[in-house]
């Protein structure tokens, strides 16, 4: 490493809030697939700033489309109209088959629009304030006290109890776990269509239908969190359509604005209409022209570069090579995961084998401790597949051989 690019580590250890440990690297710029330092050194990016470049770095006609946006307009607030937040939520419905849609700036706001959406829905019935929400161990769904308090992982929200209160913890596919912590109280069931930061674990055909029977029959929302697991990561447009079944609401993310903070949460005629109204939820930034430019240059682009049929086969491909390791190494255990989310779990942690990687020019990241995960740019090819096997073999082999 240059001494320039110690120095701004050193410098960025003074000055930011000491709430990452972060990889030892000051990255650049990009280019398609690829990560540069700034000491020039090139790498090949299987994360994609967590699921959420999908397109690539340095797309032009996407940067074309954010620079006229910034040129006409940036922001307005919610009390007007806006052109590109139209034309977004008219592209989000159709991409998804929700009906109404409220932009926010995070994946974790866009779940607290659900978790009030859940609690004004069940309050207008009963006008009871004592709503309960399921959710699932393992899950993660942000760092705000509403979406952490959602979050199944006892140590994120430890230090910062109480929580919003009223949540129940279910095991995601394990039906009678979530049958068990059903009461006349709940509001909602809350889960990751695909389990991410949790360990990369798709919910089961069998979990989804049967959750959404019983949401059916007790008129709760059936809330999934789309936020990294959508935009086509798995091979649809969102996860829980290869379910051939709908959820009440759902909170997208991440690759929406492909880099521009953008998120929403959508839900059903029926929902919106019984629930929030004008006055019950709002954003300064939300669906701002900027972001909303983002989105609807994101779907376009997806529809024209047919990124699904991409994610398929060369998804199906990224499963089937990383198995191999399953076969090669004793301390990989096994493979999970949909399309272009993956993991490889390990019997120890992989720490070390990410940072061996890195110093080999592949950018890697974990899920837990002991599981690497893979949300690469959609876009990648077979090629940056087989590139990317190299890197990971050699440095399983010299981390663990
Ligand atoms: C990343 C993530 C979030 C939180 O999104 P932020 O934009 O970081 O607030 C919520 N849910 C899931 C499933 C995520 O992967």
């Amino acid at each position: 490493m240059s001494a320039a690019m110690q120095n701004y580590i050193d410098e960025a250890e003074k000055a930011l809030l000491h709430t990452y440990n972060r990889y030892q690297v000051v990255l650049e710029r990009g280019e398609g697939v690829y990560l540069y330092d700034m000491d020039g050194k090139k790498y090949l990016d299987f994360v994609s700033g967590i699921a959420v470049f999908a397109l690539g770095y340095h797309h032009q006609e996407y940067n074309d489309a954010l620079k006229e946006q910034i040129d006409k307009l940036i922001h307005t607030s919610n009390y007007y109209y806006n052109l590109p937040a139209i034309e977004a939520a008219k592209k989000l419905q159709k991409i998804s088959g929700m009906d109404r849609v409220f932009f926010t700036n995070s994946g974790a706001e866009a779940v607290e629009g659900a978790i009030k959406t859940a609690r004004k829905y069940a309050w207008l019935k009963d006008g009871c304030t004592d709503h309960e929400i399921i959710a699932m161990d393992h899950s993660f769904h942000g760092r705000t006290m509403g979406a952490l308090s959602v979050t199944g992982n006892p140590h994120y929200r430890e230090a910062f109890e109480p929580g919003i209160g009223n949540i129940r913890f279910a095991r995601l596919n394990d039906f009678e776990s979530v049958e068990a912590q059903v009461t006349d109280k709940t509001c909602g069931i809350l889960f990751e269509t695909v389990q991410g930061e949790g360990g990369i674990y798709p919910a089961t055909e069998e979990f989804m239908r049967k959750v959404r029977k019983l949401c059916d029959e007790r008129d709760i929302l059936m809330i999934l969190d789309e936020i990294q697991c959508g935009m086509g990561r798995t091979g649809t447009m969102y996860a829980w359509q290869r379910y051939g079944m709908k959820p009440d609401v759902m909170t997208t993310a991440k690759a929406l604005g492909c880099g521009v903070p953008v998120g929403a949460f959508l839900m059903t005629e029926k929902v919106g209409a019984h629930s929030l109204a004008a006055g019950d939820h709002g954003t300064t930034y939300g669906g701002n022209p900027l972001a909303c430019a983002a989105i609807c240059k994101v779907i376009d682009l997806f529809e024209r570069q047919k990124v699904l049929d991409n994610v398929g086969t060369v998804g199906d491909y990224l499963g089937g090579r990383l198995e191999e390791m399953v076969q090669e190494f004793d301390c990989v255990q096994e493979r999970r995961g949909l399309g272009m989310m993956q993991g490889l779990v390990f019997d120890r942690a992989v720490g070390d084998v990410i940072v061996k990687a890195m110093d080999k020019g592949l950018i890697l990241i974990n899920a837990g401790t002991n599981i690497i995960r893979f949300v690469p740019p959609l876009v990648i090819t077979k090629e940056h597949v087989d590139d990317m096997m190299v890197i990971l073999r050699e440095s399983i082999g010299e981390v663990y051989g």
